[in-house]
């Protein structure tokens, strides 16, 4: 069955590129970077480009920080964009770590103060265009602590489109909270001051577009089901993706936007897959998926391509 609205179905994957954790979400000890080296060209890329997906790799200040990695973002080969994606206790000011090995990242964004939330993303954004040559304009903050703050921060530094937001979950840490209970399933322009909720205005041009992760709530379970590998099944993931339809489909535009990290495709460095038989499978699934939705109909996307659908621009 292909697909029946009146617009366009895009495809997004938003991926947390990061060095590699342990199973307990720890970084690794000492600090590796197989996703980087091993997982991007040898499994995820080759993966898209099969497929004729087009990845977007939110990269960690650990990651533009190690000089090998970065030379492998440079010889990466395919379709893809690259985005940033920050971590607040790894980034000045008020850096907490230096070395961020066996570390956990403890805290959300939305906890500092606005201007010291803006100089961080400036200065992740500064490291991204000092390593990478150029300015990055999709994002996403670690453990999605974003706040109301942090689009506004996000267009000051020339950003178009942000993708922190979660649906139907609320995120605690000692530090802090991050409430999507009640936000959009499909792209939006939030409220002035407000993440959680669309805006009824008229976008402006340079306004960054909140572009949520892919879920559907599940009416008795404290959380929903992730458009995701490992979180769900191929037919879990179709399902997801038909109740977008159902839902949306009459929509002009309507988004899926898988999300994942970049270590899950390395054995033990998340808490995901385990052995290689698991990166197997994951890898298995992510293609039986991305395959399907191709042939669905559905647009790839790079995530900034994405805001090209929606409001004016400049
Ligand atoms: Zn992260």
């Amino acid at each position: 069955m292909a697909i029946k609205t009146p617009g366009e179905v895009l495809l997004t994957i938003s991926i947390d590129t990061e060095c590699d954790h342990d199973p307990n979400w720890a970084r690794s000890k000492p600090l590796r970077f197989d996703s980087i080296n091993i997982g991007m060209p040898e499994r995820l890329q080759p993966l898209f480009n099969e497929v004729g997906a087009i990845p977007t790799y939110l990269l960690t200040v650990e990651v533009l920080e190690d000089d090998e990695s970065v030379e492998s973002l440079k010889k990466l080969q395919g379709q893809y964009e690259y985005g940033t994606h920050l971590h607040a206790a790894f980034v000045e000011p008020q850096k907490k770590f230096y070395d961020y090995a066996g570390i956990d990242s403890p805290d959300f964004q939305n906890s500092y103060a606005p201007e010291i939330e803006l100089a961080k993303l400036r200065n992740l954004t500064a490291l991204f265009q000092e390593r990478l040559g150029y300015a990055p304009t999709s994002f996403r903050a670690g453990r999605y602590g974003a706040g109301n703050h942090t689009l506004p921060a996000l267009r000051e530094l020339g950003y178009k489109v942000d993708t922190s937001v979660t649906p139907h979950i609320r995120w605690f840490e000692p530090n802090g909270c991050a409430d999507f209970r009640r936000a959009p399933e499909q792209p939006y322009f939030p409220a002035p001051g407000v993440l959680n909720r669309a805006g009824k205005h008229q976008p402006e041009a340079d306004e960054v577009l909140e572009v949520p992760v892919t879920v559907r709530n599940r009416l008795f379970r404290r959380y929903p089901r992730w458009f995701r590998p490992w979180y769900s099944s191929v037919d879990e993931m179709k399902d997801i993706f038909h109740y977008h339809l159902r839902r949306y489909g009459h929509q002009e535009t309507l988004v899926i936007n898988m999300m994942f990290h970049s270590m899950e495709v390395i054995e033990a460095a998340s808490p995901y897959p385990q052995t290689s038989d698991d990166v197997r499978m994951y890898l298995d699934d992510t293609y039986e998926i991305l395959d399907w939705a191709r042939a669905e109909g559905v647009k790839f996307k790079a995530l900034s391509d994405v805001r090209d659908y929606f409001g004016k621009q400049g």
